[in-house]
């Protein structure tokens, strides 16, 4: 279907990113994977070329247009790719970006975001801990008092960017009022330090990293938003990351479905192409139609969003059925590679184990489900 979603300026701004893509990502994917980290002057050819800066004033560096549909476009080109975005650059454009525009002072603006912009300063978010992940009001991490600011205590996981980042927007328990406070922590605080990358299944050009938190000295002015309305503020963001991600879904695994055409197309046995036996068309006719329709829902869901009316549920059944989708479709891909699907010098395998977290983050399906049974008046057994 013609997609309605675009308009011409955003297709020009694909036609940078796809340029993007192709000069500086893939001839550096492999090393990207190898170090299992992105090249700072990476992040600051981003910034240049202004995709780090969507949504953001023009005073502080940025598009100064704020149209979810240039986010969209930034990841869908990276993932039609088969590059990690939710992984790493997304969680600074469509994740992060949203806390510092919405709940920062203008001085906090304009001491982070035009370095935000411009790539020089490289962020991420920690609310996983090691016992809380789903259940985020089990968060233990814990912010005493001390002065005018702070003393934060505690540790994250799972942090994406963790390795990188220059600030972590941390969210942890805070006293007066109780509940959780979301607070800046900078590189070269003291207490503050990172594990190694840790070493994921997929996604391996993105870092990955646990952070700890030893009495860091965080000052009053590195709180963002008012203390102890964290837990409101990350429900609300959630809303942002699962159309995000769902974007990214769809377009990872189209780009699974095109391969394996051309694959299924040139592989022969007993005389004939392997997409011409009848198993191979019905499977890749029904992953195509499935795609479809997931990006017309989908679609409609960033159209939603840019009207400012996209709701919790409706991001929580995008996030649930892309991913479902995606993990199926490139499943049925790497089957019709055969053993060549097996092996990681195929880009099949690569989406495989790239697409298996899409189920597990931004809320796990099962919690999606949780979000979505609520919505239709059954019971939440999380209370
Ligand atoms: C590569 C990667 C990157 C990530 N990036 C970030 C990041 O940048 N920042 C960040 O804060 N976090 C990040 N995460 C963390 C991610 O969001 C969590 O892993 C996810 O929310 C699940 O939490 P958990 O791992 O603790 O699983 P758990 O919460 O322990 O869940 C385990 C299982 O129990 C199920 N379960 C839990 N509660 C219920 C329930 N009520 N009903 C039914 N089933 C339930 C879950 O669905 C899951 O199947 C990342 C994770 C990974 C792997």
């Amino acid at each position: 279907m013609r997609r309605a979603l675009f308009e011409d300026e955003h297709e020009w701004f694909r036609e940078s990113v796809a340029t993007f893509v192709d000069r500086e990502l893939m001839p550096n994917r492999e090393r990207f994977r190898e170090q299992r980290l992105i090249d700072r002057e990476t992040w600051r050819k981003a910034g240049e070329a202004g995709f780090l800066g969507l949504g953001v004033p023009a005073e502080y560096g940025g598009s100064g247009v704020d149209d979810f549909r240039f986010n969209a476009i930034f990841g869908e080109e990276l993932a039609r790719a088969g590059f990690a975005y939710s992984s790493s650059f997304g969680i600074q454009t469509d994740i992060v970006a949203p806390y510092l525009l919405r709940l920062t002072t203008e001085e906090q603006k304009r001491r982070w975001l035009p370095g935000f912009v411009s790539g020089e300063l490289i962020s991420a978010i920690g609310m996983t801990e090691p016992a809380a992940g789903s259940d985020l009001r089990g968060i233990q991490s814990t912010a005493r008092r001390d002065g005018e600011g702070w003393r934060l205590t505690g540790s994250k996981t799972f942090i994406t960017n963790g390795y990188n980042a220059d600030i972590v927007v941390a969210a942890a328990q805070t006293p007066d009022p109780g509940g959780i406070s979301l607070l800046v922590v900078e590189d070269g605080m003291e207490g503050f330090s990172r594990g190694n990358k840790l070493d994921k299944l997929g996604q391996h050009e993105a870092d990955t990293a646990e952070l700890f938190f030893d009495e860091v000295a965080i000052p009053a002015e590195n709180l963002i938003g008012e203390p102890g309305r964290g837990m409101r503020y990350m429900m609300d963001h959630l809303t942002q990351e699962r159309i995000s991600t769902s974007v990214v879904n769809v377009a990872h695994a189209a780009n699974a479905l095109r391969l394996t055409l051309e694959y299924v197309n040139d592989r022969r046995a007993f005389g004939r192409s392997i997409g011409s036996f009848q198993n191979s068309r019905f499977a890749l006719a029904e992953a195509d139609a499935e795609l479809e329709m997931a990006r017309v829902y989908v679609d409609r869901c960033v159209e939603a969003h840019v009207a400012g009316e996209l709701t919790a549920v409706e991001a929580s059944k995008a996030k649930l059925l892309t991913s479902e989708i995606q993990n199926r479709v490139i499943d049925t891909c790497l089957q019709l590679h055969g053993g060549y699907g097996y092996i990681q010098e195929y880009e099949v395998a690569r989406s495989f184990v790239d697409a298996r977290i899409t189920r597990i983050w931004a809320g796990t399906n099962e919690i999606m489900k949780e979000v979505i049974a609520r919505s239709l008046g059954l019971e939440d057994p999380r209370g």
